[in-house]
């Protein structure tokens, strides 16, 4: 059987990473960087340049996986055909695609054009050089920082960025960037209950940051975004940077005349994550739309990501041995929002689906465990 894994993200590369040699089983990785990127910890990689990349050769060893370091640039569920950019074509019995998410700028005027974004390495280090620029002695620009979007990614950049804002200006002297969060919504951070959400807004505030929550971002230019409020008001913020962090959708790189999609262009797929009347095909991670138990879509997490990978890793080894393949029953086992540092508010699940709320150094070790666990699950 020969399988094809596009995409060494928190779905791929769990998937990649439960595999064994097994006899009749031929598998390649394909996968556009030499290293797994830590998602999840972008905003750190953004503030203060931490390492979040992790070689996939080692990672490897073992599975009886090889890797391919090759961009893919479509893939035909028909035809059973992926290309690549340098124009190769492979060929599968089998498929697993979890090349993630891209960012979706809902067509905003300017917004794509001139908007720095936080989806991967490169988009961090694009941040990282801009604050640095901006505290260097012959920088005479707008310092300051526009983030739009108010769910996880935006909130932990923007108190990241605000910590580091702070170490610059003590160590060089200048006062701190402001730092402007704008959301259309009426809250920030949809996912958590209120205690929770209040505890982050306080921390925010007591960082400096603006929080323009009803605010809509409407357009963008090289230095300023126009908002409006719901009465209808619009004001105009200079910025010195504007990143975007308001929504995502599924990349869109397959084609299939039978392929079903949902919102975010999400390929539906059935129990086993295998794409609706696409059999051979499993669609993992941001790409696909999983349905949970009450039939609503499973949250776009490197979580639920990681679990759907597990799973498909070891229903590939199934497959392979004829047996019979293990449905998905989606867990949420709790939901961390880093705040700069130490802090970070969420909560973990407790048996009889009792939510227990964690704020402070503590949920901030909870968060930091569940990056350990993903570490540990894949090596
Ligand atoms: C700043 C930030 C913070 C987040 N915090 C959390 C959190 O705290 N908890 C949480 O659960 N989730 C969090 N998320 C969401 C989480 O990161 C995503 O849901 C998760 O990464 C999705 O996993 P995936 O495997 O589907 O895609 P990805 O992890 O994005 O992996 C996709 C892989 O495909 C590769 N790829 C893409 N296109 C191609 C191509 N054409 N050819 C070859 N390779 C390609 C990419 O290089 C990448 O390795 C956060 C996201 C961000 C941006």
């Amino acid at each position: 059987m020969k399988t094809l894994i596009l995409g060494a993200g928190y779905a791929g590369l769990a998937a990649a990473t439960k595999m064994k040699p097994t006899p009749g089983l031929e598998a390649l990785l394909v996968e556009q960087n030499a290293y797994h990127t830590f998602e999840t910890r972008l905003h750190e990689a953004a503030a203060h340049n931490t390492p979040v990349t992790l070689p996939l050769a080692p990672l490897l060893r073992g599975t009886g996986v090889h890797l391919e370091q090759a961009q893919v640039e479509n893939v035909d569920v028909d035809a059973k055909e992926v290309t690549l950019k340098d124009g190769r074509v492979l060929t599968y019995d089998t498929l697993v695609v979890g090349l993630g998410s891209v960012t979706n700028f809902y067509r905003i005027p300017g917004l794509a054009e001139n908007a720095a974004e936080l989806k991967q390495l490169s988009d961090a280090d694009e941040i990282f050089n801009f604050v640095n620029r901006a505290y260097s002695s012959d920088y005479a620009g707008n310092r300051d920082i526009v983030v739009g979007g108010a769910g996880l990614t935006g909130v932990e950049l923007v108190t990241e960025l605000a910590q580091r804002a702070e170490v610059l200006s003590r160590e060089r002297g200048l006062p701190p960037f402001q730092i402007y969060l704008v959301e259309a919504g009426p809250k920030i951070l949809p996912v958590l209950d209120d205690a929770l959400r209040q505890k982050a807004e306080n921390t925010l505030r007591e960082y400096g940051i603006h929080i323009l929550v009803g605010h809509r971002l409407m357009s963008a230019t090289a230095d300023s975004v126009t908002v409006q409020t719901q009465g209808g008001e619009q004001k105009v913020i200079p910025a010195g940077k504007i990143i975007w962090t308001g929504g995502i959708q599924a990349r869109d790189i397959v084609r299939g005349e039978r392929l079903e999609k949902g919102p975010g262009g999400r390929i539906a797929v059935d129990e086993f994550l295998r794409a609706k009347n696409y059999p051979d095909v499993f669609v993992i991670g941001d790409m696909g739309l999983a349905l949970n138990q009450d039939g609503k879509p499973v949250p776009t997490t490197a979580q639920h990501a990681g679990q759907q990978g597990r799973l498909t890793g070891k229903n590939l080894i199934r497959l392979a041995k004829g047996e019979e393949l293990q449905p998905y029953e989606p867990t949420t086992l709790g939901e961390f929002v880093s705040l700069g540092g130490l802090m970070a508010v969420g909560w973990m699940k407790l048996p009889w689906n009792q939510k227990l709320a964690i704020t402070g150094g503590l949920a901030h070790v909870m968060k930091r465990a569940s990056e350990w666990r993903w570490r540990v699950s894949i090596d």
